[in-house]
């Protein structure tokens, strides 16, 4: 059985996509199948992957790819090809027009009964077409429609990077604001199930003594506390050198490999 989790925060540059990539790459190396779903319509996701590709495929076999995205799955309800990245791991890819989904999903004959549950619709069909185990989930930095989409399949729950400042800090109680509606909101689809899996402090450093100060005010966050992902994930040069060159920033730093490895381990995603 396939478990599904979302990383959402509606702060952006907090590293969702980031996380996203290597949580992926840690259970990969564990051997686990994979399916990545880009709901971001900035498509961070998708570009890091697809600039790699984009190298190795013909031009014809990279247009197709940019003609099957998720806007087509969940606008106009056309089944799509993941794209394989690798033996164990797919990408449902995005592209900029799915930002037209906020806009058509209250709308359209098909989804407007119950606009937070598109992606409900379509998601079995890939988790079991691919034997998968995990799927993650990658939401852009907004609490709109997309982003509750991918909430609404989150039988495993949202991971929600936090980043250690206080902007990031200031909006976090309207993300948990937003897993409550998910919760409730049976008018517009809901899902009662929705658990906040883990928090992640991110791009904590260390030298930094308000980094210091808003780390611990994440982790003694009142009813939250035992979600906090106790290590942060540290502000590394190493995670930019990475997205540059194409590789996660595992490949470069055994320690960055490291600390994902024990939060998929620790955490019980792997198992
Ligand atoms: P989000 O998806 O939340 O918008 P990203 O994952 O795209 O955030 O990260 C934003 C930027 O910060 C990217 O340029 C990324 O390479 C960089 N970044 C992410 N995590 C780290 C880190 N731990 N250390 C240094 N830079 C990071
Ligand atoms: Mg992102």
């Amino acid at each position: 059985m396939a478990k599904v989790y979302a990383i959402a925060m509606q702060k952006g540059g907090v590293a969702k996509t980031t996380g996203c990539i290597h949580i992926a790459a840690a259970l990969a190396r564990r051997g686990l199948r994979v399916l990545l779903i880009d709901m971001d319509p900035q498509a961070s996701l998708s570009t890091y992957f697809l600039k790699l590709l984009k190298k190795q495929l013909a031009a014809e076999q990279f247009q197709k790819i940019m003609q099957s995205t998720m806007y087509n799955l969940l606008v106009e309800g056309k089944i799509i090809e993941p794209v394989q990245l690798g033996r164990n791991t797919f990408l449902l890819p995005a592209s900029l027009d799915l930002q037209a989904a906020e806009l058509v999903f209250p709308v359209l004959p098909t989804t407007r009964e119950k606009p937070n549950l598109v992606l409900a619709k379509y998601l079995s069909h890939y988790l079991q077409a691919f034997t998968i185990d995990v799927c993650l989930i990658d939401c852009g930095p907004s609490l709109g429609l997309l982003t509750k989409n991918a909430l609404a399949v989150a039988d495993g729950g949202v991971i929600i990077p936090v980043a250690t400042e206080e902007m990031a800090f200031e909006v976090f109680p309207k993300m948990l604001e937003t897993v409550q509606d998910v919760r409730t909101d049976e008018q517009h689809g809901s899902y009662a199930g929705l658990q906040v899996f883990r928090i992640i402090p991110t791009l904590y450093d260390g030298r930094i003594s308000e980094d210091g100060e808003f780390l611990k005010q994440i982790q003694e966050y009142p009813g939250y506390q035992h979600l906090v992902y106790p290590e942060p994930m540290h502000r590394r040069a190493k995670y930019k050198r990475a997205v540059k060159q194409g590789v996660d920033a595992g490949y470069l730093d055994k320690e960055v490999a490291a600390y994902w490895d024990r939060f998929v381990e620790t955490t019980q995603m792997a198992a």
